[in-house]
């Protein structure tokens, strides 16, 4: 069966600028193989060029911008297909900017027809412009729904949930999300999984390291799900939630045999799953969690 494969990065080939071991050797399984990949990320700053440049530096060489889906290209694309012609006032970074002014949609910042808000840095100037756009009528967009983002094992950052939350307080307005898990993004990315692969695969498979975007987003868009624990969960968090994974690897470098064979693993989880049981802790807070601001969240994010 032709499998295709959807791949997070942060948490799964990545983190704290270190490659997760064994990540290079997967991903040269998946060239070698002529295995169709797509890397799929909520973060909306960087444009898929500068993640291929980033990705070339860990390491990891022969990746070009048509390997990478980001939020920001899910947000442009949604724009353009559901309202074409629209224009927006924008409080994000190079890959928001440069994805919504390729599918040509302008910059207002006096009336537009949306707020679109993306990962990075803002000021309280732009949070008023916007706030004030939106009062003018304005709808608000954001391009993933992450409250935080992991920047190392010490430390997070506000992430562009958490810029939206201030505007929809601000506002009495409700935001809509793109980026995983909505169903949009998982919709687009295999759309353009098969156009890589020139034909559509058969199964696809998402892997990730978060619950609430990667798992979730795949099990409502009908795919199969491989959690890696080597990001930003814990096997013993898997009770916290109503759903969960196909199987659950240490790795990516657990599914590198598996690729380069073509022959799927006999065993119907990885040998992680079962070992410590999943009992579960709950009342966690999660990164998209808006309803749980009171909750103790386990620091650091990234938990390994
Ligand atoms: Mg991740």
């Amino acid at each position: 069966m032709k499998t295709g494969y959807l791949i997070d990065m942060d948490g799964v080939i990545y983190r704290e600028n270190q490659l997760i071991p064994g990540a290079v050797e997967f991903v040269q399984a998946l060239s070698a193989s002529g295995t169709p990949f797509l890397f799929l990320t909520n973060n909306s700053a960087p444009t898929p060029e500068d993640l291929a440049v980033r990705l070339k530096h860990l390491g990891i060489h022969g990746l070009s911008a048509r390997h990478f889906y980001t939020s920001a290209l899910n947000t442009a694309d949604f724009l353009s297909e559901t309202d074409p012609g629209c224009t927006v006032f924008v409080i994000g970074e190079g890959g928001l900017l440069t994805a919504l002014h390729e599918r040509k949609i302008a910059n207002d910042a006096i009336r537009p027809r949306y707020v679109v808000v993306g990962e990075g840095m803002t000021t309280m100037e732009k949070l008023v412009k916007a706030h004030e756009c939106i009062e003018r009528g304005a709808r608000l967009l954001a391009t993933n729904p992450d409250n935080w983002c992991p920047v190392s094992s010490e430390k997070t950052r506000p992430g562009a949930g958490s810029t939206a939350a201030f505007l929809e307080a601000s506002t009495g307005r409700h935001a809509y999300f793109l980026g995983k898990p909505n169903g949009y993004m998982f919709h687009r990315a295999r759309r353009k999984l098969a156009e890589i692969a020139l034909s559509e695969p058969e199964q696809v498979v998402m892997i990730g390291d978060t619950m609430e975007t990667d798992i979730r987003g795949a099990m409502e868009a009908g795919m199969q799900s491989f959690l890696v624990l080597s990001g930003s969960t814990q096997l013993e968090g898997l009770g916290d939630y109503v759903y969960q994974p196909t199987r659950v690897l240490q790795t990516v470098a657990d599914l590198t045999e598996e690729i380069k064979t073509g022959k799927a693993s006999d065993r119907l989880n990885s040998p992680v799953y079962g070992t410590n049981g999943t009992s579960a802790k709950l009342g966690q807070r999660h990164q998209t969690d808006v309803f749980a601001l009171h909750k103790p969240r386990p620091r650091p994010a990234m938990t390994k």
